[in-house]
């Protein structure tokens, strides 16, 4: 039988623990009011750590012995304050080669908030690094996936939700299990046969786990789920905690109702050839280059060329009304490339986290943001309603119309962010046309053919070049289609005033960056001209003024003329998806999905048990539209763990919505799937301009 997947859980902020400090011989210590239990040893919680856990697992050996490409993982079911987590890391530093890396992933149902994290690990000031590496990049608490990278060579991915849900979802393999979380006892509903089951399944063989409890509901748990254990001696005054492995987890049946996404089989990845630097390429890029994979990136102009190659970009999403997979993704992306920015460039020379109000300056989009807030209850920090007036203060001029204020966006200078990226150590950049590209059996390995007639050999092939992905023959009848863009540049003098956040209405407004303003953008499906129009120009500045009267007028009073004829500006080619989604992740073999998944076509009930078959280590990301900013260095997460055999950034079900192969599915469970390999560009419909939030 198929597995039955739950929906995912409401996207809400998740609520905080009820906390208390208790001195004990540790003077400052968090205490869970809720539970009646502590967060680690009032005694010596580091030593506990280190006695059940680390040494459970036998850590420091393991560390020592890994000689892998792919990274170490340990998963966790309660992450509270983190301290688990830092120690496995520290052992890791100490113990491990130096080309291993380590990924921990953990659960927490009641992230702890800001605060209070940095109050409890301040009881090790020799621990302060990496609590602050820790405490740096702490997420919001919305329920989801967050990726943290602590140091180069450690990712922390934090499932926020319940521990059992999130590892029913969790798409990658453990080695090592730190099983936490308060007492059977008094946390009964956590220690359920669903969490051990959910272990089970994403453990690899020989997996192993560690746990301070002996409760007869663990032992029995962890045996009926296929783990072996045995007791050794506890910490303290603890007589006894267990420990474990499984053998044989059971195979992973959670995509058997749709096997179409079922992952590719891993294979070695010593070279891989990107080919595109745009935001989506050189994300890509620098992802598996930090990784320790060597990268080829491969571009016909130069980073940024393309749509990449603005000035200055919003960083921004808009969600829908109601939850729906492309949100989730879209504000996971948000939140992730704020993070990724922070890390990559602190001092914000590329970005200003200076926050997008998106206005709502029509009953009817007032009514649906209405309907958003109700149905997200997101922290205040991610996103809130703001009436006209908090609205106007907020962007420091006036406006009428309320909106939804997210604080923590912004904007990009993405020309530079892709130059930096282009620049990582461990690609190489070299300049050329990819013409087409074929795999060589016997070699295991892709060709991919230049247009100048000289050729290029990889492991895998990372395809990010927009509307013209499917110009490659495998990746032919892809559904992408062009949309012109342009912007209009205003200048901006020192004695007009300024804006203090992004706006967005029918299109949107960044502050002013070295004297001048950047309006846009226009959005025209189907037109390939990237010519500069006086028109265009003329469009951008009618919303401009319709969104900002007031500000407009003060650039007026400021002698700026805003005259289209006389602006400058730039236009380009975006990508987009049909269903505006992007696309990550490995590439379907069309003809073999067209065949072995043709009685769908009949009875979408029946679905056959093949496995995907996909071209082995080709893969794409494109189709990000105008939010690439907020997209692409997540779906570079995706690409790049997926492809070096780590857990993936995201939900199982949010991994499937980004899959390449959605729409074929899609088109052939409707019967309108063919074996045309003409590219939907060829055809492309040009719809009239219009202006669009970004
Ligand atoms: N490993 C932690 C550390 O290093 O600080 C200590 C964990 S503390 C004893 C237990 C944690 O489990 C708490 O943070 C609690 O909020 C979390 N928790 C409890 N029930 C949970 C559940 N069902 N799913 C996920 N986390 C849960």
């Amino acid at each position: 039988m198929p597995a039955v997947s739950r929906p995912l859980p409401p996207l809400t902020a998740l609520a905080p623990p009820e906390l208390e400090w208790r001195a004990d011989d540790i003077s400052d210590a968090p205490y869970a009011s809720a539970y009646g239990d502590v967060y680690f040893s009032r005694h010596d919680g580091r030593a506990e750590t280190g006695h059940v856990f680390v040494e459970g697992n036998r850590l420091p050996e393991r560390f020592a012995a890994w000689r892998e490409t792919r990274a170490f993982v340990i998963g966790e079911t309660g992450f509270g304050t983190g301290l688990n987590m830092l120690c496995a890391w520290a052992c890791f530093e100490r113990h491990a080669p130096a080309e291993a890396r380590l990924h921990l992933v953990s659960t927490e149902k009641y992230p702890l908030p800001h605060d209070a994290l940095a109050r409890a690990l301040a009881i090790w000031p020799d621990m302060a690094a990496r609590a602050g590496a820790l405490l740096d990049q702490w997420p919001e608490p919305v329920g989801g996936v967050h990726r943290l990278w602590l140091s180069s060579r450690v990712v922390l991915d934090l499932h926020f939700g319940d521990a059992a849900e999130r590892l029913s979802r969790l798409d990658g393999r453990v080695d090592a299990w730190f099983l936490d979380g308060f007492s059977p006892a008094k946390n009964p509903d956590m220690w359920q046969p669903e969490l051990f089951a959910a272990m089970a399944q994403v453990s690899r063989p020989g997996a192993t786990f560690a746990t301070f409890t002996c409760a007869g509901v663990v032992k029995r748990g962890l045996r009926d789920a296929g783990f072996t254990w045995r007791k050794t001696p506890g910490f303290g005054r603890k007589r006894e905690m267990l420990c474990g492995e499984i053998a044989a987890p059971p195979d992973d049946r959670r995509r058997a109702s749709t096997p179409w996404f079922t992952p590719p089989r891993a294979r070695p990845a010593r070279h891989v050839v990107v080919i595109g630097a745009g935001l989506a390429g050189t994300s890509v890029a620098a992802a598996l280059a930090r990784r320790g994979v060597t990268v080829t990136l491969l571009e016909r102009d130069a980073p940024g060329a393309g749509a990449s190659g603005n000035r200055q970009g919003a960083l921004y999403v808009k969600l829908a009304a109601e939850t729906n997979p492309q949100s989730r993704v879209y504000l996971a992306g948000l939140l992730y490339t704020r993070r990724w920015l922070t890390a990559l460039d602190p001092e914000q020379h590329l970005w200003q986290d200076c926050g997008v109000l998106q206005l709502a300056p029509g009953a009817k989009e007032a009514t649906r943001q209405q309907r958003f807030l109700a149905h997200h209850a997101l922290p205040e920090r991610v996103v809130h309603g703001v009436d006209a007036a908090t609205a106007s203060q907020a962007a420091g001029t006036p406006l009428d119309a309320p909106g939804l204020d997210y604080p923590q966006a912004g904007w990009v200078r993405p020309d530079r962010l892709c130059r930096q990226l282009a620049a990582s150590p461990g690609i190489t950049q070299q300049r050329g046309e990819a013409h087409d590209l074929d795999f060589d059996a016997d070699a295991d390995a892709w060709r991919i053919a230049l247009t100048d007639g000289s050729t290029l050999t990889a492991d895998h092939v990372v395809v990010a070049t927009a509307h013209e992905t499917p110009r490659f023959t495998p990746l032919a009848g892809l559904p992408l289609k062009p949309i012109r863009g342009q912007l209009t540049h205003v200048p901006a003098p020192a004695d007009a005033p300024s804006l203090a956040r992004v706006v967005c209405a029918g299109g949107y407004v960044a502050p002013a960056m070295e004297g001048v303003l950047s309006l846009g953008a226009t959005f025209a499906p189907g037109d390939t001209d990237t010519a500069v129009r006086t028109t265009d120009h003329a469009r951008n500045l009618d919303e401009f003024t319709a969104t900002l009267p007031a500000f407009a007028e003060a650039l007026r009073a400021a002698g700026v003329t805003l005259d289209p004829a006389a602006c400058e500006g730039r236009a380009s080619l975006r990508a987009a998806s049909p269903d505006k989604s992007p696309y990550a992740g490995p590439v379907p073999v069309r003809e073999a999905w067209l065949d072995d998944y043709a009685v769908l076509g009949a009875d979408a009930r029946r679905v056959p048990s093949t496995t995907g078959r996909h071209h082995p280590g080709l893969w794409v990301s494109a189709a990000h539209g105008s939010r690439g900013l907020a997209s692409a260095p997540l779906c570079a997460e995706v690409i790049a763990s997926r492809l070096c055999d780590e857990p993936l950034p995201l939900e199982r079900e949010l991994v499937d919505h980004l899959h390449p192969g959605r729409r074929l599915i899609a088109d052939i469970i409707r019967g309108n799937a063919t074996l045309s390999t003409s590219s939907p560009n060829d055809d492309a419909q040009t719809s009239p301009t219009t202006t669009e939030t970004p």
